[in-house]
């Protein structure tokens, strides 16, 4: 790294992270000379990034003059693709979000389909501040396939936690990257919704927390004194192969028979419930079949709600496996709080009930001292919170600052580039995203 830009980005990280905000106190934090830190500001100054604060504290004599990182400088673009629905926000270079937008997403359309919907919707929140030219950074927070970092801090890892996910991530964020001119960091969106849940939820002042994603996967995000817990390659948190011990006739997705994720995710409930629809063992779900609905997994927890009795047990299973499954983590992790979140808890209160009951029954009893067990309240917007503080940290990190700082701005970047172009090279399935609508409803 070249030492200006080095010591570009040592003068403006000490300004954005608070550490000092006037000339002096930049001079005697980063130890540089006078003349150099006159410099260095005045190139950040007329990038942009940093803006005059209001007036210092008088300490004796003249008033240094207070200088403040301007979040405002740029533009974040975050998106959480779930297979069910798509939640598109806009961010300032804080990762603090300003606009928000939540649709349905019908996954059988493709790839291709949804790069185009995220483009429009992309172009759409950034006009309405700024223009295009001001997008600095894209975050995905992608459920099933996770993590693909371009131009991110170090790595370029792109794996898929289920092989027959025909949703690369690494695909999405590399067109996305070559549409709009920026740096694009793709995560799981678990962990991004346990960083919102941390930020902004039920975490807020947690410091030890475990959230649990049950949807049509059970994913879990961990949060240690405060930090994510990503794992070796980001992969932290597929709870839902665990084995349960349970007798199954229906194999699990990745082919073994037993896992949690077979026998309480949201394809599960909604074919254990049309099953007891069909051979008569629930009444309630019967009439949703007469109306002519397919059964999904919000019936049964609606069911389950006015006391019909084959959804109360069922619901009441699910809660106990996930809490059976959940208390060997509550022993190992000792968190504050566990949340769940994702579609299946939010249909009703009888596997909230069950999965407190089995967790506080099965682990020690130490670990649940003043354990709190609670539903996420934050819907799609903890991935989207989630999303906008990861980009906004990997953007300023002392690992990829220096590559960009003394251009000004992350966008065209040279080694970003370079990665699309790697990318594009790398893949198995070229010119563009695969379309395979019945893989992708699968
Ligand atoms: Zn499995």
């Amino acid at each position: 790294v070249d030492v200006g830009q080095a010591s570009l980005a040592a003068v403006f990280s000490t300004v954005r992270d608070g550490v000092a905000t006037t000339r002096p106190a930049v001079e005697e934090a980063t130890g540089f000379s006078r003349a150099v830190v006159v410099e260095r500001l005045a190139t950040l100054e007329a990038f942009g990034l940093l803006g005059p604060g209001d007036l210092a504290a008088s300490t004796g004599g003249r008033a240094a003059r207070n200088l403040r990182f301007r979040a405002e400088a740029g533009l974040i673009l975050l998106a959480v693709i779930d297979r069910s629905s798509l939640a598109v926000g806009l961010a300032d270079l804080d990762g603090i979000i300003q606009m928000e937008h939540h649709e349905a997403l019908d996954v059988s359309a493709g790839p291709e389909a949804l790069l185009d919907r995220l483009t429009m919707l992309f172009v759409w929140l950034g006009e309405e501040q700024g223009g295009r030219n001001a997008v600095w950074a894209i975050g995905l927070a992608v459920s099933g396939a996770a993590a693909a970092d371009l131009g991110g801090a170090g790595e370029a890892a792109i794996f898929a936690s289920d092989p027959s996910d025909p949703w690369s991530a690494g695909d999405l964020a590399c067109e996305l990257a070559a549409r709009f001119g920026a740096p694009v960091w793709a995560r799981s969106s678990t962990q991004m919704m346990t960083m919102g849940e941390l930020l902004a939820g039920t975490g807020v002042g947690i410091r030890d927390l475990l959230f649990v994603n049950l949807s049509r996967s059970v994913t879990a995000g961990v949060v240690s004194d405060g930090r994510l817990h990503r794992g070796a390659h980001g992969a932290t948190g597929l709870i839902g192969h665990m084995p349960t011990g349970e007798e199954s006739d229906v194999p699990c997705r990745c082919g073994i028979k037993g896992c949690l994720e077979s026998l309480v995710g949201s394809d599960a409930v909604a074919r254990e419930g049309a099953r007891a629809a069909a051979d008569g063992r629930s009444p309630y779900l019967a009439q949703v079949v007469k109306r002519g609905d397919p059964i999904v997994a919000a019936d049964v927890g609606q069911g389950a709600q006015v006391g019909d009795a084959f959804c109360a047990e069922f619901m009441s299973r699910c809660g106990r496996l996930l809490g059976a499954g959940l208390a060997p983590l509550v022993n190992l992790l000792n968190p504050a709080l566990v949340v769940l979140g994702g579609s299946v808890p939010q249909t009703g209160d009888v596997l909230l009930a069950a999965v407190r009951e089995s967790i506080y029954r099965l682990s020690h009893p130490r670990a649940t001292r003043e354990l709190r067990i609670l539903r996420s309240q934050m819907g799609g917007t903890a991935g989207l919170i989630g999303a906008g503080r990861m980009v906004a940290d990997a953007l300023f990190a002392a690992e990829f600052l220096p590559d960009w700082i003394a251009l000004g701005t992350p966008r065209r970047l040279p080694s970003v580039q370079a990665r699309i172009d790697a990318s594009r090279a790398a893949r198995r399935r070229p010119p563009s995203l695969p379309v395979s609508g019945q893989a992708a409803a699968s």
